[in-house]
């Protein structure tokens, strides 16, 4: 028996319509450096419609990717609603990406016209001649006759573009189940793979993000959006903000501490949503120049694992950090770290730093090496397997066989993640699969250490990797950036270490660096690291 209701599909015109009638007056705010500007939803629907107006005008009739090259901004924004809604498929590229990435993604996702920001224009134009399918090259925020455009490429001007466009646009009905979106994650081996969210995934993951025992985004917000919308989609926020008309503060280019400080002072955000590196930049800064960060209460902190030390140090700044767990595949709510009821002091605590929750929507299980489920019992450590409607099925065009189709199995995604899971539901990850450390039969996590280094006061960064060795054939390496004017010598981090982890985890090799490499979306960029060490780049101190 069929049910009686309607079926009504999700599509990301409605949220447009929706966002710019009912909260006609929620605002998207652009950093400039020195201020701010701001477009209310109301004007960014207008923006949106002379925008999908000029791509119809440059050929895109159905479902064309359309690149874009930008930082978080309000041109940004209505680039995220405006193609879509016309019924194309929004791919942002990661600016971020080596250039032979950028490239390969270009032309995989078969790009037909790419929006570029004025500052970026530089960084594109040395892959551009290699972007086999791109027509149109839209400047937005800057001088398009800087662009030396390539044979049978036009480059425009976007406000140029827009100038005479009307403000109205008959938006397409489409299919809930259609592309909307695109991004590509350079998380797997081999080249980038593409996930394409359709319009469904997209808003139902914004319902998640709006939900109270997730992001808990509301009218009443405003959310600082620091996680690169060329990123996971920032994390869902854009669209979310439009669902439930959250005001939303775009850093633009200004990814700085000083600047996000100034930002938070002027612009008075409620939340905000980043990775760890720069929670940790802002403490760094906030130490020497303290400042009231009111009415910013809540952080959502996701992308590696968030040290302790950092989430005790923002509860102090009147900040809690919500830990998060999540992937580009997952769209990327995965789960989120809000403590059961009843719960509190060092039992809260304990649930606090643990990656989250798995909502309703998200399936979850944990498998062992032979494919046999794990218990979720907090000890049995496993790789972490998820599905649900917000969660990819497959990479773009990897058929079956292909490299990357492994990772989707039975209706699941393996996402490489290895960890337990409380018999609460809740995702205590200890490592991916790939940087997991065996040391004479026993595992060894990565984070664990790198967590407890982070905790010690001179400490500003830590990155833990496996080196080969002998008698246990892996032994950990602590790469250690200090505190700016603070000084420890491995002898000391490794005392400081001894009350808190097994005595055979007690890392010997011990080497400063100025800096951890990071990957093109702030990760820890182990692989780099462990070619340094490979490669005898590393002064590293061996303690007996
Ligand atoms: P990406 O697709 O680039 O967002 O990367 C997803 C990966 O980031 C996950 O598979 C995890 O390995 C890692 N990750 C995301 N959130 C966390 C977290 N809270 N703790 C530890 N690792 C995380």
């Amino acid at each position: 028996m069929l049910g009686t209701m309607q079926d009504g599909q999700l599509s990301i015109a409605n949220l447009l319509r929706h966002g710019s009638r009912v909260h006609a007056t929620a605002e998207v705010v652009t950093w400039t450096g020195t201020g701010s500007r701001r477009a209310t939803y109301t004007e960014v629907a207008r923006e949106a419609a002379k925008l999908a107006h000029a791509l119809r005008g440059l050929g895109v009739t159905s479902d064309q990717r359309i690149g874009t090259f930008m930082w978080n901004n309000n041109e940004h924004l209505v680039a995220y609603l405006a193609v879509p809604a016309m019924g194309a498929v929004l791919h942002t590229l990661n600016i971020r990406l080596f250039p032979e990435q950028l490239t390969y993604v270009a032309n995989h996702a078969e790009d037909h016209v790419v929006l570029v920001d004025g500052t970026l224009v530089p960084l594109l134009a040395k892959v551009l001649p290699t972007f086999d399918t791109v027509k149109h090259v839209v400047v937005v925020n800057g001088d398009a006759s800087t662009v030396q455009a390539p044979d049978g490429v036009t480059v425009h001007s976007y406000a140029e573009l827009l100038a005479d466009q009307p403000d109205e646009f008959e938006w397409p009905a489409v299919d809930e189940n259609s592309a909307a979106a695109m991004c590509y994650t350079s998380g797997t081996t081999g080249d980038p793979k593409g996930v394409v969210y359709t319009h469904r995934s997209i808003w139902l993951h914004s319902m998640q993000v709006c939900m109270t025992d997730s992001m808990a985004l509301a009218q009443s917000d405003r959310a600082l959006v620091i996680v690169p919308q060329f990123h996971a989609m920032s994390w869902g926020l854009p669209y979310a903000a439009l669902m439930v008309g959250a005001s939303l503060i775009m850093p633009d280019r200004f990814l700085q501490p000083e600047p996000l400080a100034a930002m938070i002072a002027a612009e008075r955000p409620t939340m905000a949503g980043a990775v760890p590196t720069i929670w940790q930049g802002l403490l760094a800064l906030l130490k020497q120049r303290p400042q009231d960060l009111a009415p910013l209460t809540r952080a959502v902190v996701g992308g590696s694992a968030c040290p302790p030390a950092l989430m005790a140090a923002f509860d102090e700044l009147g900040v809690t950090i919500i830990h998060a767990w999540g992937m580009t595949e997952t769209s990327p709510l995965g789960s989120v770290s809000r403590p059961p009821a009843g719960v509190s002091g060092d039992e809260e605590w304990q649930y606090r730093i643990l990656q989250g929750r798995f909502p309703g929507s998200v399936r979850a299980r944990l498998m062992a090496d032979d494919g046999t489920q794990l218990p979720w019992d907090n000890e049995a450590v496993g790789e972490l397997e998820v599905a649900g409607p917000w969660v990819a099925a497959a990479y773009y065009r990897v058929a079956e066989g292909e490299e990357g189709s492994e990772k989707f199995h039975d209706g699941w995604l393996r996402t490489g993640d290895v960890g337990a899971i409380t018999p609460d539901g809740f995702l205590r990850l200890t490592d991916r699969s790939k940087d997991i450390i065996k040391s004479g039969g026993e595992w060894i996590s990565s984070v664990d250490l790198e967590n407890q280094v982070m905790a010690h006061p001179a400490v500003a960064e830590a990155a833990v990797i496996g080196v080969p060795d002998e008698k246990w054939s892996e032994r950990p390496l602590v790469a250690v950036v200090l505190a700016e004017g603070q000084s420890a010598t491995p002898d000391e981090l490794r005392s400081f270490l001894a009350a808190k982890v097994a005595k055979w985890q007690l890392p010997e090799n011990w080497t400063f660096i100025d800096e951890v490499p990071k990957t093109s979306v702030g990760k820890f960029d182990k692989k780099r690291l462990r070619a340094a060490a490979a490669g005898g780049e590393l002064d590293i101190a061996h303690l007996s």
